[in-house]
């Protein structure tokens, strides 16, 4: 597949291997850790130095005390947080909240959902992309094409195969300037706002005034209840 060769031209910055400057978590202590997958992927991986020096004060230090964690910058960063099911890929949004949040019901994502629907949570990929170096390593990439002509990088967990992200390519290789982030990956999302889209493959009943209309949808072919 020659377009496989030529799409992983797209992203040079992740590796599509799983060479690891760096030894991999023993997931076997991740299970068994007490504090929670995001502070120990967080730390492990050193993955939000940089931001936390920006939210720390000028008195204090920068080097993270390990007597004072009840006052560990975790909560500093306003931004949410995503993070995949084991902990492993951690990493800061560009902003606390997502600018939309689709529920799909296209039968792409209820693959990738293995459920009914899929949710995406839009946040702009300046600010996040790329992603810190250190998680790159545990990302690993699924190519394919979708309905718009767009390409769309699918980034997953290595360690547990939690889908994270996609990043869509224009035809001309151009990159959007949004990034999709699987819903259940961003903590503490809400549902509020959110739009329907592909409704005519829904499995669950979906409110007719919360479908986002898409030219070639009728609405009676919306399943509703
Ligand atoms: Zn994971
Ligand atoms: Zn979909």
């Amino acid at each position: 597949m020659n377009s496989s060769r030529s799409l992983r031209t797209l992203a040079p910055r992740l590796p599509t291997t799983g060479i690891s400057r760096r030894p991999r978590p023993n997931l076997t202590h991740v299970a068994e850790y007490t504090m929670s997958p995001y502070t120990y992927a967080s730390r492990l991986l050193g993955v939000f130095s940089r931001q936390q020096h920006r939210h720390q004060s000028t008195t204090t230090s920068s080097a993270p005390s390990s007597t004072s964690r009840s006052t560990q910058p975790e909560t500093r960063n306003e931004n949410a947080k995503i993070s995949c099911q084991c902990g492993t890929v951690t990493f800061p949004a560009s902003i606390p909240k997502p600018l939309a949040v689709y529920i799909c019901h296209c039968t792409e994502c209820q693959k990738q959902s293995a459920s009914a629907f899929g949710i995406t949570a839009m946040f702009p990929a300046e600010g996040m992309w790329p992603l810190p170096k250190d998680i790159q390593p545990f990302l690993g990439k699924w190519v394919r094409e979708a309905d718009s002509g767009n390409t769309l990088e699918c980034y997953f967990c290595k360690c547990c195969g939690v889908r994270v992200l996609h990043r869509p390519i224009l035809p001309d290789g151009t990159a959007k300037t949004m990034l999709s982030v699987k819903g259940g990956c961003v903590e503490g999302l809400t549902l509020e706002g959110a739009k329907h889209v592909y409704v005519r493959s829904a499995l669950v009943p979906v409110p007719p005034e919360d479908v986002l209309e898409v030219p070639g949808v009728k609405l009676d072919q919306v399943v509703v209840k």
